[in-house]
């Protein structure tokens, strides 16, 4: 144990108050706060995004040690109770290792997310992992400044072998921070893959998109694959093939994997062949495809519409959910009486309801009726925080038409 400070005035941790009152969510739990919660002085425009700071409220209640931003709206993030707590390499580690052994109660394999941010105690912190490899996003501008400490920690916890950051998500633009891609420890390998119901993925971190596997859905693909059999699938945002070849591999009759990325559905027919499944690979526009098939008059028994976030920011909120009463409409005319729908939205700013309204309405026009079998998200790799349920970003959805 660390001796405590002889004197209050030793502190060399800058404190910050909230303003009279502010203090209320933070009390109950809540990791954040927001710019206009802090009392301002003119030199706290001086600290350096994502420094360390002690956060008190106006009386005097102590919230601990916080990442303290000045360019983002979320001003200060909680790290840890304690407002002297080091935050160094034993500090991560000792996060780490509770992490990674929440993963191992759920996953037989080092293959997972690893991390999930303010839900393991992470502000802004994405790691995922493959077996010694690993990638992680460092979205807010502390952990950004702690990379030495988090690539530290990851080379005593495991057996590493590369780490890359994976720093290009737009989520950094709000905490004032710039892309890059970088490689921190090791090497990550040209034929990295991921082995899910008995299929083998080729994944691809450096170029491919975030950080080259979406671990998020595992446990829609497998809900998916267990009523593939002898069935028709259209998979459209199929991105490497993860939800349409998991079919094929658990006896889908034909498979039709669209997306608009060629570096995706390359990967995509590498694990076709690779595993030996058939499949078909149509690099289009998901809307267009759809439009296409219907007007041939193609059915399927499941279709399934896994697409990017149609709601990046808040003000799209109208124009995202339009899209995914489109996307709705456009699938639900392809499937076959008595076949399903699968359909996900990984936009944060989509709450459940409205997500699940938006579906319903195209449903609707497509003058489809069904019955919703399960409504889920991401699975436990991917923790979210109790006081922030914005962060169970992903909603999924199977629905059985009539
Ligand atoms: N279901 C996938 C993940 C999908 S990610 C899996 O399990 O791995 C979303 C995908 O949608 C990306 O691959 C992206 O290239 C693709 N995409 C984005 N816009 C598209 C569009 N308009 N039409 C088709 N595909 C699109």
């Amino acid at each position: 144990m660390r001796p405590a400070p002889a004197i209050a005035t030793d502190h060399t941790r800058p404190l910050v108050r909230l303003r009279p009152g502010a203090g209320r969510r933070l009390k109950a739990g809540y990791p954040w706060a927001f710019s206009n919660e802090i009392a301002m002085r003119p030199d706290m425009r001086a600290l350096p995004p994502g420094g360390l700071i002690r956060l008190e409220g106006d009386d005097g209640v102590r919230f601990g040690t916080c990442f303290y931003n000045p360019r983002s709206l979320i001003a200060a993030r909680r790290l840890d109770a304690d407002p002297e707590a080091e935050i160094d390499t034993g500090w991560f580690s000792l996060r780490l290792a509770e992490a990674a052994s929440l993963r191992q109660r759920f996953f037989p394999t080092p293959f997972c997310r690893l991390v999930h941010a303010e839900a393991d105690r992470l502000p802004g912190l994405i790691i995922d992992r493959f077996g010694p490899f690993v990638v992680l996003e460092a979205n807010t501008a502390g952990m950004d400044r702690l990379l030495s400490e988090i690539t530290a920690a990851l080379e005593a916890l495991l057996p590493l072998q590369g780490l890359l950051a994976r720093n290009d998500s737009p989520a950094r633009r709000l905490e004032g921070l710039g892309e890059e891609i970088r490689l921190l420890f090791g090497a990550i390998p040209d034929g990295l893959s991921v082995v899910e119901g008995g299929v083998s993925f080729p994944v691809d971190p450096t170029h491919g998109q975030k950080t080259g596997w979406y671990y998020d859905q595992r446990e829609s693909r497998d809900r998916v694959a267990a009523l593939a059999r002898g069935a028709r699938l259209l998979d459209v945002f199929c991105h490497t093939g993860g939800f349409g070849l998991r079919a094929a591999a658990a006896g889908a009759a034909r498979v039709v994997l669209v997306d608009s990325s060629s570096a995706a559905l390359a990967l995509a027919e590498k694990a076709a062949e690779r595993n030996g499944l058939r499949a078909e690979f149509v690099r289009a526009d998901a809307f267009a495809a759809m439009a296409e098939l219907a007007s041939r008059g193609e059915q399927f028994d499941i279709v399934v519409c896994d697409p990017p976030p149609f709601i990046p920011t808040r003000r799209d909120q109208a124009a995202g959910l339009r899209g995914y009463e489109r996307m709705a409409r456009l699938a639900a005319a392809l499937v076959a009486p008595g076949g399903f729908l699968f359909a996900a939205s990984c936009s944060h700013h989509a709450a459940p309801e409205s997500f699940a309204e938006a579906v319903a309405r195209g449903l609707a026009r497509a003058a489809r009726g069904g019955r919703i079998v399960h409504a889920g998200g991401a699975g436990p790799d991917h923790p979210t925080h109790p006081h922030l349920p914005e962060s169970a970003y992903l909603k999924t959805m199977l629905i059985q038409l009539f």
